[in-house]
């Protein structure tokens, strides 16, 4: 067992930024409700717009395009429950979006992904045949760069698509801040989902991206905050923890090359370590803090809790961790078989992550996964 940890598991939630931590704290101790008129009251209100122009700025929308969220899995459940007569989704979405999107009573299509997981948006075709036969709200969703691959999508075809056909187009960018440009006024995406927790602000918190003028119906009914679009008293600790977040990262460019470069090292030594293994959705662009290893004949699973073990936090695919036991969905969807789907293992890096986190991994993976102990 080891005492030291090294996380490298950024994917599933960064750690908490300082100038996050200390914005939380600041704004849990200011009383009021933002709607509340009195001084106390606007206060919080302003709290709660600083971050709005914050988080607007990171993903270049407007700040009143930004609807606050308990969460990207609200924000996601939220778009696929407005109504839609067809859903066009990919069959690697995360689930928030798959399960709300199968549940909504909508007809589903799902889009394959290739071998390198990148979505292939031809089946789209279908589903506008059919919805035009009835008529009714067309939408495609499809992710800006998966969460366990970190493939990148083809956005701009989804776009192109959406808006030559004259159907909606829903992002899910979770992973995307910080680590691709991120422009909301041209991706050509009607809505657009983040979550603080990925990029250093506190978790329970996220934004739902509505370009202005597009009608989406309220998933949360009550009050009237967010300007009648999502009810319920604001988070005003999360939110200012997430403005903090949003401000850091739009500053911070240059982390992701540094970070992608750490990431290209880590793979070409766990190549050299372990004949046989595979990076997945290496021939495809990536986000560059992602990589995605199996080696066929090793359960992802065992992996995970031997490294945790030697001190080193990896994940084992969002299925697993949300306590389901089985093989990766995402890799089962690329085609890639059970063997790997069952052998895939999530490594993420982010901006705090240093040539010694890289070399705490490889002494483990060395040791558990490499050379001779690979028959273990
Ligand atoms: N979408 C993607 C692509 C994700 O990676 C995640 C988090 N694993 C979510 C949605 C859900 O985010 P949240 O934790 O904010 O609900």
């Amino acid at each position: 067992m080891s005492t030291s940890r090294t996380y490298l598991d950024y994917n599933a939630s960064a750690p908490l930024r300082p100038a996050a931590r200390e914005a939380v704290l600041t704004a849990l101790d200011a009383t009021g409700n933002p709607s509340s008129v009195h001084a106390e009251g606007r206060r919080a209100q302003a709290i709660v717009e600083t971050a709005r122009e914050q988080v607007a700025a990171l993903v270049g929308a407007r700040p009143s395009e930004v609807v606050f969220t308990s969460g990207a899995t609200e924000a996601n459940n939220w778009v696929m429950a407005a109504g839609w007569k067809a859903i066009c989704v990919s069959a690697i979405e995360h689930d928030s979006v798959l399960a709300p999107a199968r549940a909504c009573g909508a007809k589903v299509i799902a889009l394959p992904a290739n071998s390198d997981g990148v979505v292939e948006l031809g089946a789209v075709a279908e589903v506008l045949t059919h919805a035009a036969t009835g008529g009714g709200r067309v939408l495609l969703s499809v992710m800006i760069a998966n969460n366990e691959t970190g493939v990148i999508q083809p956005i701009a075809a989804a776009a192109d698509m959406a808006r030559e056909n004259g159907i909606a187009l829903h992002v899910d960018a979770v992973q995307g801040p910080g680590r691709l440009p991120l422009d909301f006024a041209t991706l050509g995406a009607d809505t657009l989902t983040i979550s603080a927790h990925k990029l250093g602000g506190p978790r329970g918190v996220g934004a739902l991206i509505v370009r202005d003028g597009f009608n989406l119906p309220s998933l949360i009914k009550g009050g009237g905050q967010e300007r009648r679009r999502r009810g319920g008293t604001q988070n005003v600790g999360g939110i200012a923890g997430f403005g903090a977040a949003a401000a850091e990262v739009a500053r911070e460019a240059a982390a992701a090359r540094r970070t992608a470069g750490l990431r290209d090292r880590l793979e070409a030594a766990v190549m050299a370590a372990t004949p046989g293994a595979l990076v997945i959705g290496n021939g495809a662009p990536r986000i560059g803090n992602t990589s995605c290893i199996a080696v066929p004949g090793k359960s992802a699973e065992t992996l995970v809790i031997r490294m945790d073990m030697e001190g080193i936090a990896i994940s084992a695919g969002a299925a697993c961790s949300s306590g389901k036991v089985g093989a990766n969905g995402v890799i089962a969807a690329m085609g890639l078989g059970e063997a790997i789907a069952r052998a895939a293992v999530r490594v993420s890096l982010g901006p705090d992550t240093t040539e010694n986190d890289i070399a705490a991994f490889m002494a483990a993976w060395q040791k558990i996964a490499g050379g001779a102990a690979l028959a273990a």
